[in-house]
């Protein structure tokens, strides 16, 4: 109520995004919808509070309760992924890369990671990014028959490159990634392995996918995608060494003062993550992705390396003469959100594409299951078939409104 009488602007377009979040369906692969107690917990008066520092450590007074705050996000931390020292300060998942690259490299370094239209992220040593920046970047694709890794290829790279930092995770992968070949092929050449998992937390943390933890010598992550907590980033390793050089680079290499109530919000989310519950929702959002998969096939739509194995899927367009800008347009015009992707190879530039990423974690935390799926699968066929047909569209987000009806979104009335 203090937001609409002090700043009616910002409260009206707030409301309206409550709409638009509730009444469409949310499938971006990297978003969620946090619980009302990660909601309070961000929204809490402990964004008023300068905490320079670690625990015990800290360079302002007052720190004492901010201090416990911090230690049980960090004992929570490594209960949920079974680390030994993980630093939760990280504002996003690309200053938790910044800080891990940092840690281990130093500028004019080479990294080696997945290519931004393969899969891998502006952080993995993109030419737009700082890290293509400041380190001499090289990159790895995909196997173009398969769609697949292909490990003995990014082997031969990392063994002619023979960079610092090897870097794997991805932002548009569907399939599983075994982190321990890439650690043999970054043994082999003396290079630092990295596991950014921004995408796959959630389901490292349920058991659900394979943990670099203990395998990779540092991890990376976001924690606001499948790991369903608030917009922020952490950095997990069982090394000592390393994680005080992490720590120093977080603080004050890299950043100033935490964001403690974001830090406490990620303390309810990992709560949230360790319980059974947890587990039962990852088992769906991977459920509900096959059966959305499986259907979208049956339509004859083409998926990148022929299905998934997560919580996302990479749709490839081409086989339905349409662009992934097109798509993506028509989709929101019924009502679903999604987002263009280049796909292996892809002849379109990056502001069109070939492809759409598809998620389903957001439409699970809302409790849809299979038959909503299958459902939502019919409309993406409809969707390509009708799209430039607006009363069409129109009368399939007309649907989607009544079905997220049923379904509310945690936090919004
Ligand atoms: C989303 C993502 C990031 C970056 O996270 P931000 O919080 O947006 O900075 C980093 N790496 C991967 C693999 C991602 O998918």
């Amino acid at each position: 109520m203090e937001l609409k009488k002090a700043d009616g602007n910002i409260y009206k377009l707030i409301e309206a995004e409550k709409i638009r979040q509730s009444e469409g369906l949310e499938m971006i692969a990297s978003e969620n919808y946090v619980s009302e107690a990660v909601l309070e917990a961000t929204g809490s008066i402990l964004t008023n509070k300068y905490a320079e520092g670690y625990p015990g450590k800290k360079y302002y007074s007052g720190c004492e309760f901010i201090d416990q705050i911090e230690n049980i996000a960090i004992e929570r931390l490594k209960k949920l992924f079974g680390c030994k020292f993980a630093n939760v300060q990280p504002h996003c998942g690309s200053s938790a890369n910044m800080a891990a690259y940092l840690a281990v490299a130093k500028a004019g370094d080479r990294i080696l990671g997945q290519s931004l239209d393969a899969g891998g992220h502006l952080t993995h040593g993109a030419k737009v990014s700082f890290s293509g920046q400041i380190f001499e970047s090289f990159s790895y694709g995909l196997d173009p028959n398969t769609g697949l890794l292909d490990y003995g290829e990014v082997e031969k790279i990392a063994k002619k490159v023979k960079p610092k930092v090897i870097m794997c995770g991805f932002s548009a992968y569907p399939r599983a990634i075994d982190f321990k070949k890439f650690k043999k092929i970054a043994k082999s050449v003396n290079a630092v392995l990295i596991a950014d998992i921004a995408h796959i937390a959630g389901l490292v943390a349920a058991g659900y996918h394979q943990s670099p933890v203990g395998v990779a010598d540092i991890v990376t992550s976001t924690t606001h995608k499948t790991l369903r907590g608030p917009r922020s980033g952490i950095i997990m390793t069982n090394d000592e060494e390393l994680a005080k050089k992490i720590d120093k680079v977080v603080f004050p290499g890299i950043q100033g003062g935490p964001l403690e109530h974001v830090i406490a919000a990620k303390a309810v989310s990992f709560g949230e993550a360790l319980k059974p519950q947890f587990k039962k929702y990852i088992e769906n959002v991977l459920g509900n992705m096959k059966v959305f998969a499986k259907t979208l096939m049956a339509f004859d739509f083409d998926l990148v390396s022929g299905g998934t194995d997560n919580h996302l899927i990479l749709v490839d367009l081409r086989s339905k003469n349409l662009t992934g800008k097109d798509f993506a347009h028509a989709l929101h015009e019924a009502g679903i959100t999604v987002n263009k992707n280049s796909v292996s190879n892809d002849p379109q530039p990056p502001m069109i594409t070939s492809g759409v990423r598809v998620g389903t974690a957001a439409l699970t935390t809302r409790g849809m299951g299979i038959a909503e799926m299958q459902r939502i699968a019919e409309m993406f066929n409809a969707v390509a078939e009708n799209i430039s047909d607006d009363k069409e569209l129109q009368k399939i987000s007309k649907e989607v409104k009544q079905m997220c009806k049923k379904f509310p979104v945690p936090g919004i009335k």
